[in-house]
């Protein structure tokens, strides 16, 4: 049930902790789940030290002695862990099955303030960091991370990338309108085509404030037709102009891919994220991943929502079985990737109350379908922070990163679904430093 603006508003400030540059905390942990991939995944009664934003020391509570001028925050019969990273969500986002009601909208521009409440209900749930991939006008979301890191609002760490870039006609495309109305009103993305024209609207959208780069390298959603899915967008050359460009000035580029053809099409070509990928589990996925060295960003929350609105979507019995097995064959195929050493970033698509707001159900479904729970928790930490280029300052309760941290009732380790249920996030805090994108471009 999506609670009314008022309570969500009480709900986040009620919990969450701005730190302050002068600010010393201690927090004594019952338990910590690091984020790390492998040893010291998971420590017992400890003290986290936080000062001027970020952690200090992380050690046994048993050996230390607290600081006179500390602040205690006691979650000794509770777990910390690090602030959780939204990789991949549309903070202004369209309602994905009436794109009538939603591009048409007469106010449009009340999804700066409709985006703002559903960046408070992802926090809610304990996400400190959140990344927004386009559609519609990102000053939008400029405007929201403006809030945010200029008016003191309380909210994440948000990244956008601009405008979406769609070939002319491809994946930006709303087929149930006019193309020359799309075109004008550029609901999911801008269009350009061809080297020069590319590495412009790469420029100008770095010019405008993106941290990173959103393309379209194929077309359709988890449910499209075979006939749509099967299209490639863009020539290999327009793929390595936009990386190039890209890269040259130290940023990343993140791709749609719904078959394993998109994702080739992107990794082969310089792509440093693949979103979403191939429904079902296809072999060569793995192997390309981890030969081309991009990350993948699985969203499986959105087969899950597709399944929820079968109705709605008036899905046909086979769609419904191929997306039922899909979400199976997307833990496996999490789980070998994990194996190969592939990045799997954490990100779930998620647009709009009461889809934002419900981003850690991707937890639940990635454990439920047998990713173990450890990896899940390094999906939505320290491999989200690899995968978005993060890592030098959040994604781990280490000493020397941000002091992004929640504190669960509960823990996530024996129970996952407690990440699923915002009240039991109790605290959040977040570091008053403001930090960029790793501008190590992968390759
Ligand atoms: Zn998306």
């Amino acid at each position: 049930m999506q609670c009314s603006a008022i309570d969500l508003i009480l709900q986040v400030t009620g919990k969450v902790v701005a730190l302050q540059p002068d600010q010393k905390v201690v927090i004594r942990a019952g338990k910590v789940l690091t984020g790390r991939q492998s040893g010291g995944r998971v420590l017992y009664d400890q003290a986290v030290v936080v000062e001027d934003g970020v952690i200090s020391a992380v050690m046994d509570w048993g050996s230390f002695v607290i600081p006179l001028e500390a602040e205690l925050v006691d979650a000794s019969d509770s777990t910390l862990m690090p602030g959780l990273i939204e990789g991949h969500c549309h903070v202004t986002g369209e309602r994905v099955c009436d794109p009538h009601a939603t591009h048409l909208e007469a106010v449009g521009d009340a999804r700066v303030l409709r985006g703002l409440l559903d960046v408070w209900a992802v926090m809610n749930e304990g996400f400190t960091t959140v990344f927004s991939m386009g559609h519609g006008n990102p000053n939008h979301a400029a405007a929201i991370r403006e809030a945010v890191n200029g008016e003191g609002f309380p909210g994440p760490r948000i990244y956008h990338c601009g405008w979406a870039i769609s070939q002319t006609a491809g994946h930006g495309n709303v087929r149930e309108w006019s193309y020359d109305l799309v075109k004008s009103l550029k609901p999911r993305s801008l269009f350009a085509d061809g080297p020069y024209q590319l590495r412009a609207v790469v420029r100008q959208n770095l010019g405008c404030g993106a941290d990173f780069i959103k393309i379209y390298s194929g077309e359709g959603g988890f449910t499209a037709p075979e006939n749509i899915s099967r299209r490639l967008d863009f020539t290999s050359e327009e793929i390595q102009a936009i990386v190039d460009e890209a890269h040259r000035q130290g940023f990343r580029v993140a791709s749609h891919c719904m078959t394993l053809a998109h994702a080739i099409h992107a990794a082969e070509n310089g792509v440093d994220r693949v979103e979403h990928g191939p429904v079902l589990y296809e072999p060569g996925f793995v192997h390309m991943l981890r030969d081309t060295g991009a990350s993948w960003c699985p969203t499986v929350s959105q087969l899950w929502w597709a399944l929820v609105e079968r109705e709605s979507r008036r899905l046909s019995e086979s769609m419904v079985s191929r997306l039922e097995r899909g979400l199976a064959d997307r833990a496996r195929t999490i789980v070998e990737a994990l194996e190969a050493g592939v990045t799997v970033g954490f990100g779930t698509d998620n647009r709009m109350r009461p889809k934002a707001g419900r981003n850690a159900l991707e937890f639940q479904l990635m454990a439920s379908h047998g990713v173990p729970t450890l990896d899940v928790i390094s999906i939505g930490t320290v491999l989200a922070a690899r995968m978005v280029g993060l890592e030098p300052h959040l994604g781990t309760v280490e000493e020397g990163k941000l002091a992004d941290l929640i504190v669960v009732d509960g823990d996530p380790e024996k129970e996952i679904a407690v990440l699923t249920q915002p009240e039991r996030i109790t605290r959040i805090l977040k570091s008053y430093r403001q930090v960029h994108l790793d501008p190590a471009a992968k390759r």
